[in-house]
């Protein structure tokens, strides 16, 4: 495992020598639920702009919201600037050691508490992410698929398997191996260096349909439409959108107010409005008000407008 890591570990930023804590920390974040190769160019912004957790603490919503672009999943970034609060106040500006310190810190989970605690501090850690967890079912007990969450028993069980020497390279290894040879739906065990110690490949990879992850669907769902109305939101940070435009029906809208709207402003209002029922519109706004990833604020008339939190 520790030859194949380091003859196909892929190029990633973050790897480099001399990354911080910090960094990898931000690493961690974005690539829950995000690709790493979308993540790459971003984290380099982050990392250019944010270097440090008091200068991304010292940074607005807004600010933060529109360099997370388009990673999805946008809380985190608003999580992950309240993490840099607490560690910029609370830590001296230095990203706590131990799992339990990185746990108490806003945001951070079981995952990325012993991933920090791995690849940053290089300290022993049982990191459990989808990728390795497929890997060590499929090698060790024949199952084809992870559950969705791992029980205590499977995280006891899978810190028996950690090695005491080569640890940080059995993680990274495995989490490895799980996003480029032991995919869920299609592994490539003939690429693969535990193929001779894999029990599930031995039993001639029987799917458990219990387990199969369910395909996920993007568009019709409420993520894409909550997606459509931070981009109108980002589009352009200074104008502020009428909440009108968003939940009126295409044919009831108001011409005039959607033409004196900047042109990319005015195209991803219409993308909003093409995608979900005004009624779903007004619902989602709540939603990410509620969320913190929205404000609404007054127009000159009175009106109501919605724009990225200040
Ligand atoms: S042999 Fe196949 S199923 Fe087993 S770990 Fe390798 S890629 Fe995954």
């Amino acid at each position: 495992m520790v030859d194949w890591f380091a003859r196909h570990a892929r190029d990633l930023p973050w790897r480099a020598a001399g990354t911080s804590a910090w960094g990898i920390l931000v690493s961690e974040v974005m690539s829950q639920q995000t690709p790493m190769v979308r993540v790459a160019p971003r984290w380099t912004e982050w990392m250019d702009r944010w270097p440090t957790p008091a200068d991304l603490a010292a940074a607005s919503p807004a600010e933060v919201l529109l360099a997370w672009d388009t990673l999805g999943y946008p809380r985190r970034a608003l999580r992950l600037r309240e993490t840099a609060v607490a560690i910029a106040e609370e830590h001296g500006n230095t990203v706590p050691v131990g799992e339990a310190a990185l746990r108490a810190l806003p945001g951070v989970g079981d995952y990325t508490a012993a991933a920090v605690t791995s690849f940053a501090h290089r300290a022993p850690a049982t990191v459990l992410d989808v990728n390795i967890r497929r890997v060590l079912g499929r090698v060790f007990a024949g199952r084809s698929h992870p559950t969705p969450a791992p029980t205590r028993r499977e995280r006891d069980w899978a810190a028996a398997l950690v090695p005491g020497t080569g640890h940080v390279e059995w993680n990274a290894g495995l989490m490895e191996l799980g996003a480029l040879v032991c995919t869920s739906r299609n592994p490539d065990c003939a690429a693969c260096p535990l193929r001779g110690d894999c029990d599930w490949y031995d039993a001639g990879r029987p799917i458990d349909p219990a387990r199969r992850p369910s395909t996920q669907t993007w568009h019709g769902t409420d993520r894409q439409l909550r997606g459509a109305i931070m981009a109108a939101l980002r589009a352009d940070p200074d104008t502020e959108v009428p909440v009108a435009l968003l939940v009126t029906e295409t044919a009831d809208l108001d011409p005039e107010a959607l033409t004196a709207l900047p042109d990319p402003v005015e195209a991803a209002v219409l993308r909003v409005r093409a995608l979900g029922s005004a009624e779903r519109v007004a619902r989602l706004v709540a939603a990410l008000v509620a969320d913190g990833l929205a404000e609404r604020t007054a127009g000159d008339a009175g009106e109501e407008r919605l724009r990225l939190p200040r």
